[in-house]
């Protein structure tokens, strides 16, 4: 007898989340069948719900972060994306994004996280088949790409689950050319903003700086390392916080890479301020269109020299280099996970990463989708 999987589906655009149930269906070959243990809650996940990306479509299972155990492999699939032989039964972490290859930005930019054709799980890839199990907030994934994009996981599923928002970090950290014993700031204290530090420091950053709030949040960034807070709530004014951020830079001429991940334009203008002559601004926070923003070419950028380089997702290759650094326990990552919801939760979820990011009376972190919990 077929076996019988849930799944929250989204109607429509600021519709219900509604667990409906199907068939499960078997993996063919070059396919692998998931059973979801846990998948995170993303600010993506909230844009799509609010309708901001006009390619989005419905009926759809939300939910990229997903982390679960194999629960059958197709035929010819024997190995995970570094080539590791895996069974059965073993805890995998999801790429979720899937490229076409043959693109101009695949092919012959080698861009893939540019590619014209992508697609990813939990943005619905497959129009031609039910939503069900095309996204993690579902009891089970069905991974219908020709390869195998997931990796096998030495570490609880709480941890993994942060994997695809640690690889936006890791991309920060690759865009700014980070070097050994740099001075980085970043703007915004939620989940990308640790990250980016966490990876920042990996990548060689000797002092990092985060500016942000609430100081909830900034207390995490200093279990995650920051040398250096910066209460935006308690100080209100941008040209103060700028002359503090300087003041913790060699010579006080700013810093050598500030990461934007705020998502509100006014920060851009204020963290170009922050950046050394000749430094890198890295933009990764404006996930959809927020606003526009004034900026002054000559002050800004010609007359300092400043990059400005824009962050968009990841690759596989973010993904590969990000567990191990996950796994390692060098940073506090179990405290992340705030909040573990059954499927019928979903629409709060949303709610509250829409709002005051508080759920069940707790500041909410990161929120896991467990499907397997009732
Ligand atoms: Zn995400
Ligand atoms: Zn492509």
């Amino acid at each position: 007898m077929a076996r019988i999987g849930r799944a929250a589906i989204l109607d429509k655009e600021k519709g219900r989340f509604v667990v409906g149930e199907a068939p499960v269906p078997d993996p063919r070959p070059g396919e692998t069948l998931i059973r979801q243990a846990m998948c995170g809650v993303c600010g993506t996940d909230v844009h799509m719900f609010h309708g901001h990306f006009p390619w989005t479509r419905f009926p759809l299972v939300l939910g990229h972060e997903i982390v679960g155990t194999i629960e059958r492999l197709g035929e010819g699939v024997e190995r995970d994306a570094t080539g590791e032989e895996v069974r059965e039964g073993d805890l995998v972490a999801v790429v979720p994004g899937v490229q076409c290859g043959t693109c101009y930005f695949c092919a012959v930019v080698r861009e893939p996280g540019l590619c014209l054709n992508g697609r990813a799980y939990g943005f619905r890839p497959y129009l031609d088949q039910q939503p069900h199990f095309q996204g993690g907030f579902s009891e089970y994934v069905l991974m219908s790409v020709p390869r195998s994009q997931f990796l096998k996981v030495r570490t609880t599923p709480d941890i993994a689950v942060l994997l695809e928002p640690f690889t936006i970090g890791i991309h920060f950290a690759d865009r700014a050319n980070l070097r050994i014993g740099s001075t980085v700031v970043i703007q915004g204290a939620g989940a990308i903003g640790i990250f980016s530090l966490a990876a920042a420091k990996e990548a060689g950053a000797h002092k990092t700086i985060v500016v942000g709030a609430p100081a909830s949040r900034l207390e995490l960034a200093k279990a995650f390392g920051a040398d250096v807070t910066v209460n935006i709530e308690e100080i209100k004014d941008p040209q103060e916080r700028i002359a503090l951020v300087k003041a913790q830079t060699p010579g006080g001429h700013g810093a050598d890479a500030v990461f934007e991940c705020t998502g509100v334009p006014a920060s851009i203008p204020e963290g170009v301020e922050m950046v050394r002559r000749g430094g890198v601004y890295v933009e990764g926070g404006h996930f959809t269109n927020a606003g526009d923003v004034v900026m002054n070419p000559f002050n800004h950028f010609v007359m300092r020299h400043i990059t400005l380089v824009g962050v968009w997702g990841s690759t596989i290759g973010h993904f590969v280099r990000g567990l191990p650094i996950l796994e390692s326990g060098r940073y506090p990552f179990e405290h992340m996970v705030s909040h573990r919801l059954p499927l019928e939760r979903v629409g709060e979820a949303i709610d509250c990463l829409s709002s005051n990011y508080r759920l069940d009376g707790q500041e909410a972190r990161k929120i896991a989708v467990v499907a397997s919990q009732r």
